[in-house]
């Protein structure tokens, strides 16, 4: 079942051979972890935990950039839409986030310049058009999307531009899956590595972690014939004994990935721990901006320290982004946690497993 273009990917018929073939193999009980948001939406969207063996558990992981932004730097990016003469500009994603007090949105509603902007550099253009005011960026997300910032960074400082800073909240995923499994509470027996990620990494990316905890580990696709295809892979790897590292989006990643936008990245920033909402420190998981490039960071360079702020009480988004409950285990879900009223950043996201599970997965259980 070699597959070569992009609509084979998502043809039934095919999908119904890779299901066949799955439902072949009796390997018993199996918990999947997905660390990617994009593949949570597209196996909720999909109906693909309803066509697994029963035995056959998909769960979801850290794997949405916005869900897993620390409370504090939540609150971090409100205090910097406060500040005068400042304009604020994100993701679409961030704007209904809660932070401690207040949404981007409710400060924008309240009249604070708060824009939402479909790449680093239309917050570029937005400095370029207004050297009288202070533009800064919200920077969430992985190694998918840190590059592209990085990149803004240096076309900032090539151009120039002094007015221009971003407040970096950055995560590196390969640190997290170790910090998952090395927590005695998680209970996963296989990944789902995430594809655009991999894109950036290559498969080397994961061989530290690979070679610490060497679970059935398969680099996937976003369409259902390639989720499908790499449960297959995993499950293949169980019936074996034979944990493995292996490439199932081969059309896309490669095993080093894109040394280029790693070195563009690495040029602009240095890792540091990073805090993960709901599951707090993980070690070498998190960017700050090298000394030289210090005048691009907002927080420095308008003097705000930032306090360490609870996260919703209540809200079990932590125990959902490591896989230990559903969000239909959280006592708040679809009570007083809606997508009209989120209470979590899960709720919030279009990545977010609680959204996701709200929208799709009553008609696909
Ligand atoms: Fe948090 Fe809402 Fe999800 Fe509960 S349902 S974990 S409160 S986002």
């Amino acid at each position: 079942m070699a597959l070569t273009h992009v609509q084979e990917y998502r043809d039934a018929a095919l999908a119904k051979q890779w299901i066949a073939a799955i439902r072949e193999l009796n390997i018993g009980s199996m918990r999947i972890m997905e660390v990617c948001g994009t593949h949570t939406m597209s196996i909720f969207r999909n109906g693909i935990p309803a066509v697994l063996p029963k035995a056959i558990e998909l769960i979801s992981g850290p794997g949405c950039p916005v869900c897993v932004t620390a409370q504090k730097d939540m609150d971090g990016f409100v205090s910097l839409a406060r500040q005068k003469e400042v304009i604020l500009t994100t993701f679409g994603d961030l704007m209904r986030v809660p932070g401690s007090g207040s949404t981007l949105q409710q400060e924008k509603a309240s009249g604070w310049d708060v824009r939402i902007v479909y790449s680093v550099f239309d917050a570029l253009s937005i400095a370029s058009d207004n050297p009288q005011r202070e533009v800064i960026f919200c920077a969430v997300g992985f190694e998918t999307t840190i590059p592209t910032i990085a990149a803004a960074i240096l076309m900032a400082e090539a151009q120039g531009l002094n007015n221009f800073s971003i407040h970096c909240a950055h995560k590196l995923t390969p640190p997290a899956l170790n910090a998952l499994l090395e927590r005695p509470d998680v209970n996963v027996d296989a990944f789902l590595l995430p594809g655009h990620v991999s894109v950036i990494t290559g498969m080397e990316g994961y061989r530290e972690v690979f070679g610490r905890h060497p679970l059935p580990s398969v680099i996937a696709g976003f369409e259902p014939v390639d989720i499908l295809r790499a449960i297959h892979m995993v499950l293949r790897q169980k019936e074996a004994a034979t944990p493995l590292l292996e490439n199932g989006y081969e059309r896309a990643v490669s095993e080093t990935g894109n040394p280029k936008a790693r070195a563009i990245m690495w040029k602009v920033f240095d890792g540091t721990d990073a805090v993960w909402r709901g599951i707090g420190l993980i070690p070498h998981s998190g960017l700050v901006l090298k000394e030289r490039y210090h005048r691009f960071d907002a927080l420095k360079k308008l003097g705000i320290h930032l306090e360490d702020t609870p996260e919703p009480p209540g809200c079990a988004c932590g125990e959902i982004l490591m896989g230990l409950k559903r969000p239909d285990g959280c006592p708040l879900y679809g009570n007083r946690c809606t997508p009209m009223h989120p209470v979590g950043p899960c709720m919030v996201s279009s990545e977010g497993t609680c959204a996701a599970y709200y929208k799709y997965a009553v008609s696909n259980q």
